[in-house]
């Protein structure tokens, strides 16, 4: 219809939204169903951050804050960059917005003529593509396969790179898959932007504290200096701090793109919410030890379900360095037949059957760009966890 604008048109709703509301609904109809599908920690924002939070509004920190952060917020942000990353940052090379997300889509909408391109590596997080149609430039999605752990190498990123690209996207740990990028691979992608000094990066660091086995954390402009001045380093505190309703995320980045990101906020939200952003200070500024012991607990989980599922016939998996997904390979199962008579062709197959008979809601690899693989957020309990994994295995023995 001519009611919504082309540029709507373009963009899809979350696949990963939709299946939470799907699983919602069966939950409703009386099934029960364990959801595997959504990306938020299952545990509770740590106390002393509450405190904080319940101060602001007893303190009348209710009022509206600068667009784009408080000062005191800005100031933990610059600390916590330079403690945990080694970047120096000023303030006002730091914007706050609600969540990642805003401060992702702001960069884009900021930045993004009409057929610019952003180099995306497959699979992604699922808004990137959607975030750049909506800006009106061209996602280009770079498949990167199981085998090279689903990370951009340097020479396809060479490859891929064209006059007219403006920005490359990194997630390390990644959503879906775990993957995370060594100092090592970060350097050899550096050294192809170095040669190409129109191309930008907006590294998502949503992941930095969920990691496992020691694996370090690297992000790029850490990595190579030289491109400091061409990196949106995008951080929150939803994953780590287990304040996804909050609604805080942040970057640190050039001036000129950190100034517009604030002139867009100025005239579509204004600034995040006064409360959180004083929470978010307790978050950054406060004791950081509980960050190892829910590492550990995911550690567990992650452990318990790359076991389970790799027993499965059918199914395989990559070991995650980080976040909380699996993103399994299901190729074993394409071509079975369910014992209802239909024949399975695709991930999306296999994710609606995993959801009809065994009451396991994940996402389909090709809702990330890549297929045929799954995703599963083992962020939830245990319990929960070998439930799933004990109906999995039931459901995925019947096929033949
Ligand atoms: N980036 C990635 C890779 C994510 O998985 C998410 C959340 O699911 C976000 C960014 C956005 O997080 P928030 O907007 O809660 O900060």
């Amino acid at each position: 219809s001519g009611r919504l604008s082309t540029r709507m048109q373009a963009v899809l709703p979350s696949p990963t939204i939709a299946m939470s509301q799907t699983a919602n609904l069966l939950r409703a109809e009386g099934r029960s169903i364990i959801d595997l599908s959504s990306g938020e920690p299952d545990f509770d924002t740590p106390e002393n951050i509450c405190r904080a939070a319940k101060a602001a509004i007893d303190n009348g920190k209710t009022r509206y804050t600068n667009v784009d952060g408080t000062t005191d917020l800005k100031k933990a942000i610059v600390v916590k960059f330079l403690r945990e990353n080694g970047l120096s940052y000023r303030l006002d090379q730091i914007s706050v917005g609600t969540g990642g997300k805003q401060v992702l889509c702001n960069a884009l909408l900021a930045t993004l003529n009409d057929d610019d391109e952003v180099i995306i590596p497959a699979p992604y997080w699922v808004s990137y593509p959607d975030m750049v149609r909506l800006a009106g430039g061209v996602p280009v999605l770079v498949p990167c396969p199981a085998e090279d752990r689903f990370l951009i190498t340097a020479n396809a990123l060479r490859d891929a790179i064209t006059p007219r690209t403006k920005w490359l996207i990194l997630n390390s740990p990644s959503n879906p898959t775990g993957a995370g990028y060594s100092a090592a691979r970060l350097k050899a992608l550096a050294d192809v932007l170095l040669e190409h000094p129109h191309v930008m990066v907006m590294t998502d660091d949503m992941y930095e504290h969920l990691r496992f086995d020691g694996w370090e954390f690297a992000t790029i402009a850490a990595v190579e200096p030289k491109l400091m001045d061409r990196v949106l380093t995008v951080n929150g505190v939803s994953k780590a701090y287990a304040m996804t309703g909050w609604r805080i995320g942040y970057a640190g980045g050039p001036v000129d793109i950190i100034r517009a990101m604030a002139t867009l906020q100025s005239q579509s939200t204004s600034n995040p919410s006064a409360i959180s952003q004083a929470a978010a200070v307790a978050a950054l500024d406060g004791p950081q030890d509980f960050l190892v012991d829910r590492g550990a607990v995911f550690e567990q989980r992650r452990d318990l379900c790359l076991e389970r599922i790799r027993a499965i016939d059918g199914l395989d998996c990559v070991t995650p360095n980080g976040a909380f997904y699996l993103f399994p390979s299901c190729e074993g199962l394409i071509g079975r037949t369910r014992p209802d008579g239909k024949r399975i062709t695709t991930d999306t197959d296999v994710v609606m059957y995993l959801l009809e008979e065994a009451g396991v809601a994940t996402v389909p690899g090709s809702a990330f760009g890549l297929a045929p693989f799954f995703r599963l957020s083992f962020a939830t309990s245990t319990e929960n966890l070998e439930q799933a994994c004990d109906r999995m295995a039931t459901a995925c023995a019947k096929l033949t």
